[in-house]
């Protein structure tokens, strides 16, 4: 059967009360299996653990979604053999047919569709409609690198050479470790999973000790389509033990990161080290943090730009890495702009993201909670003035109100550092060009937006705005899979551009063939 073109997922509609109670209805079912124990999953085999790692709702912080095993070093090695023998089968299955896997895996997401919303609703506090983008996005990875797959698994043609026939092949790399952060719990992982596999290569997955509910989901989707066994490895537990097992393994062959700036450079460094046994270079894809800007010119529309800023700075409490952090603002409508904002972040409801009317759900955990406040002091002490928000939202759950802090100098600790959390600066600029440099001035390099009617600055911008993702009079966040192939440059990672084009050669080598013929 001929494969459709690529389409974007649609979102649900939540005016819709037949999806308002589908929503309810898997809200339900997937409390009623709170405190469930889930194992690691090697080769097939279901591993048990003496030790535990619990999964909590941030909203309702003693709640335990799931007890998961706490791998270690031993667990993360026998992962690794049985993906390493695991590859030699799976790199000789047809490329049609590795896709054919995950395309039935969309089927089952699509299927899934609101138990997945659930369960990121409860395990990472994403409201409703957060948490279906985030099951839509995954649909869509699945869908795109499997009609990427059959782009890239045929003969490619090369130029002719007389007296031979030539080509050029794909061929997967070998075991792959993946490390997804929590915070796009299923796109990411999936995204990055299922890229490796249908590529050809065996992985180990260890999923974020924040998210390891939603990466089980995933596990179990990928069974359910009957996925051969040790293709995929299922290894919950800690990021140094496991993590750096897997990473400075011999035979690992690549590293898929997603994650901090911190944890992406620990890997890069870890993963260069030549191993004993190790007959290659192991190729790291590490994308990182970002510091996100948007510039307001003058002579917009205020409203629509403090929409747009809002959207980007506070969806999922701006703990998306493409989430606005810095807005940039011509000092003609400064004054005006900061008034707008503000009544904007005030008007935010904050609270349990499974009540479908909270706008903002919680941050992902009390360590971060305490970290985004540590911030908000800082940025006081370094002469912010807080216009919005500036606390917690409630003792119970992981809540803190929508932040916003006008008069951030631009180099400012809560200028530069990504904070990850619901909290905005607001920079004054002179003009539209100094904006600009403001805008360049961190270490990152991942979205940006400009909202401006001048169209020379708009092709200014263009040349200029350093960043992997630039986004023209909107706002900065909500890539789109084939859309917005997304990845940041500088201290953002290694610009992959998921959902792009380009991303399966990640996980690709290409072996040139030339056969001597008669002429
Ligand atoms: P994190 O770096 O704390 O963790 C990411 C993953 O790395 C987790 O699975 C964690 O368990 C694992 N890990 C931790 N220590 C490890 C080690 N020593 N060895 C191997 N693995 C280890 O990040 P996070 O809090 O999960 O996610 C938030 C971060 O991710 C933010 O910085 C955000 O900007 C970034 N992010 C970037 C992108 C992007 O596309 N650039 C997308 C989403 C998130």
């Amino acid at each position: 059967m001929a494969i459709p073109k690529f389409k974007n997922e649609p979102l649900t509609d939540w005016s819709r009360p037949a999806n308002r109670k589908k929503q309810e209805e898997a809200l339900a079912k997937v409390r009623s299996e709170f405190g469930k124990e889930y194992p690691i999953v090697i080769g097939g085999e279901r591993i048990i653990t003496g030790q535990k790692l619990n999964s909590y709702n941030p909203s309702k912080s003693t709640e335990v979604v799931g007890v998961f095993q706490k791998g270690d070093a031993a667990l993360a090695n026998k992962a690794m053999e049985v993906a390493v023998a695991t590859f030699e089968k799976w790199k000789n299955v047809p490329a049609k047919k590795r896709a054919g896997y995950i395309f039935k895996a969309a089927k089952l997401m699509k299927k899934k569709r609101f138990e997945l919303n659930a369960v990121m609703i409860y395990e990472v506090g994403k409201t409703w409609p957060e948490a279906d983008a985030d099951t839509a996005e995954a649909i869509d990875f699945v869908e795109f690198y499997g009609r990427e797959m059959l782009r890239y698994g045929v003969d490619h043609p090369v130029v002719k050479n007389p007296g031979e026939k030539g080509k050029l092949v794909y061929l997967p790399l070998g075991v792959g470790v993946v490390i997804p952060p929590w915070n796009f719990a299923l796109a990411i992982l999936t995204g990055m999973t299922s890229a490796a596999i249908v590529t050809g290569n065996a992985v180990v997955l260890k999923p974020s000790s924040d998210s390891p509910l939603t990466g089980w989901k995933f596990m179990e989707i990928m069974e359910e389509v009957g996925l051969p066994a040790g293709v995929l490895n299922f290894v919950s537990g800690p990021g140094s033990a496991v993590g750096d097992t897997l990473v400075t393994h011999p035979k690992t062959r690549f590293i898929s990161f997603t994650g901090s700036k911190e944890v992406g450079i620990h890997i890069n460094q870890v993963a260069a080290k030549v191993q004993p046994g190790q007959i290659w270079l192991k190729r790291v894809v590490a994308e990182m943090g970002g510091k996100d800007s948007i510039v307001v010119d003058e002579g917009v529309n205020l409203d629509e730009a403090a929409a747009g800023v809002t959207v980007s700075a506070f969806g999922f409490q701006g703990q998306k890495c493409s989430a606005c952090s810095r807005v940039i603002v011509h000092e003609k409508v400064y004054d005006k702009f900061v008034d707008i904002l503000a009544k904007k972040a005030e008007s935010i409801t904050v609270g349990d993201s499974a009540q479908m009317s909270n706008y903002m759900g919680p941050v992902i955990n009390r360590g971060s909670q305490e970290k985004i406040l540590e911030y908000i002091d800082k940025a006081v002490s370094e002469g912010g003035r807080v216009v919005a928000g500036g606390t917690k939202a409630s003792d119970e759950g992981y809540f803190v109100r929508p932040t916003v802090i006008a008069d951030v100098w631009p180099k400012a600790t809560i200028a530069q550092e990504e904070i990850f959390g619901p909290v905005l600066a607001v920079i004054k600029a002179r003009d539209f060009d100094e904006a600009l440099q403001i805008a360049n001035n961190t270490e990152y390099g991942l979205t940006g937006a400009v909202y401006t009617k001048n169209k020379k600055r708009l092709e200014k911008a263009e040349r200029e705005f350093f960043v992997g993702n630039l986004y023209l009079n909107r706002k900065c966040t909500g890539a789109l899979v084939g859309v917005h192939p997304f990845g940041g440059f500088n201290m953002s990672g290694t610009d992959s551009k998921a959902g792009g084009k380009d991303y399966l050669l990640l996980f690709l080598q290409a072996k040139s063939i030339a056969e001597k013929v008669k002429k």
